[in-house]
């Protein structure tokens, strides 16, 4: 009796306590210390600037600065969101000066060490401020970013006026490359007079590059004498300039071989919008030749375009376009979020899979029900 209430005494405290357990003891302990550091957010480097701080730091070119806001821009989360698109509105009018260079090829063309050998001719010898981006929506599939992998472009990191940003990873390739036109914008606003804009060659990521940039160059390698194969004839028309990369050592020959192909291939193709003919050029990014007239081309390009009003008249198509592409994503996401629709998809499918309705009567099924709430 006496034995049970001691263990009831104990009940409501430790029943290790209890006599019953001889040898054990439970001590009072003391209050677990807090997890966050309070005064983590008001010192840590992670905390929030006031958007004022945000584009100070911008216009003053500051690299952390740059490299939080564009953070910002990749992050999904609406406070986040909320604070970047006003940076992007501050930083807008500020925006738009510098010579933007798209570059594609298939994956060991040698993309990123050619950019890292223009990167440095460009810094080095042209006193040009670079950021380098990248598109690849697959980089958080694979992990492996393109120009995530540190070791990468080591030297141009290592740099004062080169500022490297590996893709965004999350999101469609929609999302992605709006976060990249976005990185643009306030990468302009801070300075930066070259922007470098890297895609893989595997997907419909071109074509997004293409939409933000003002040359688009195909890297390409000289092959067994089908490299016309497997470039998709889109891309190839997309091409301001096309480089021969590797073409070194024993590769000389064959590369001058692939140029002349190159250059009949682009003959057979209707006359650029921009009236500008797409040159092929040989080049080692490892030897470090050709890039000075792969830079020469550039600039002669852009010459030639401002000349004309193309620049501008392909500027502004671009901005039309980044606004209709925004719209188009927005509302399909809104739509694909909506629970009510959520909810009616699947039925619907089925409805369509076992022929009680149309695919278009399913769709404008779902459509009315989206529209008659907003
Ligand atoms: P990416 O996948 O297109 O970015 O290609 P990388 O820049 O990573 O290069 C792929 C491989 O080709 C690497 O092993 C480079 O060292 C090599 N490479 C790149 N450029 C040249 C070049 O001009 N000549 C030679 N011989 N090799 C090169």
């Amino acid at each position: 009796m006496q034995k049970n209430r001691t263990v009831m005494h104990y009940q409501h405290e430790h029943l290790e306590n209890s006599p019953e357990f001889v040898g054990l003891s439970v001590n009072q302990g003391t209050a677990n210390a807090p997890v966050i550091n309070p005064y983590l957010k008001r010192t840590g480097k992670k905390s929030l600037l006031s958007v004022a701080q945000y584009v100070d730091g911008i216009f003053r070119g500051d690299i952390s600065v740059l490299g939080q806001a564009v953070t910002l821009i990749e992050s999904s989360l609406s406070i986040h969101q909320e604070i970047a698109q006003s940076i992007l509105e501050k930083c807008l009018p500020h925006a738009g000066n510098s010579i933007r260079l798209g570059i594609t090829g298939v994956p060991g063309a040698g993309k990123s060490t050619f950019i890292e050998a223009l990167g440095m001719y460009l810094v080095r010898q042209k006193s040009k401020k670079l950021a380098v981006l990248a598109i690849d929506p697959s980089s958080e599939r694979t992990k492996g970013s393109i120009l995530g992998d540190k070791t990468r472009m080591e030297e141009l990191s290592a740099v004062q006026n080169a500022f490297i940003r590996p893709s965004p990873s999350a999101g469609s390739l929609g999302g992605v490359a709006q976060k990249t036109r976005e990185t643009i914008v306030i990468c302009e606003a801070a300075g930066f007079d070259t922007i470098i804009i890297e895609t893989v060659g595997v997907g419909q990521s071109e074509t997004a590059v293409h939409s933000m940039v003002d040359f688009f160059l195909l890297i390409q390698l000289a092959g067994t004498g089908d490299e016309l194969q497997g470039i998709k004839r889109g891309i190839m028309e997309m091409a301001d300039g096309i480089v021969i990369n590797k073409a070194d050592g024993g590769n000389i020959e064959k590369s001058r071989v692939a140029q002349s192909l190159f250059k009949n291939a682009l003959h057979l193709f209707p006359q650029a919008e921009s009236q500008w003919t797409a040159e092929v050029l040989l080049a080692s990014a490892k030897d470090k030749t050709g890039i000075e007239q792969t830079w020469d081309m550039v600039e002669r390009y852009i010459d030639f375009v401002h000349t004309n009003g193309y620049f501008m008249h392909k500027r502004n198509e671009q901005a039309k376009y980044w606004m209709y592409e925004t719209i188009d994503r927005q509302i399909k996401n809104k739509f694909y979020n909506n629970q009510q629709i959520k909810d009616l998809l699947k039925q619907t499918e089925n409805q369509v899979l076992a022929q009680k309705i149309s695919s278009f009567a399913g769709a404008q099924k779902l459509l009315d029900k989206y529209f008659e709430n907003i």
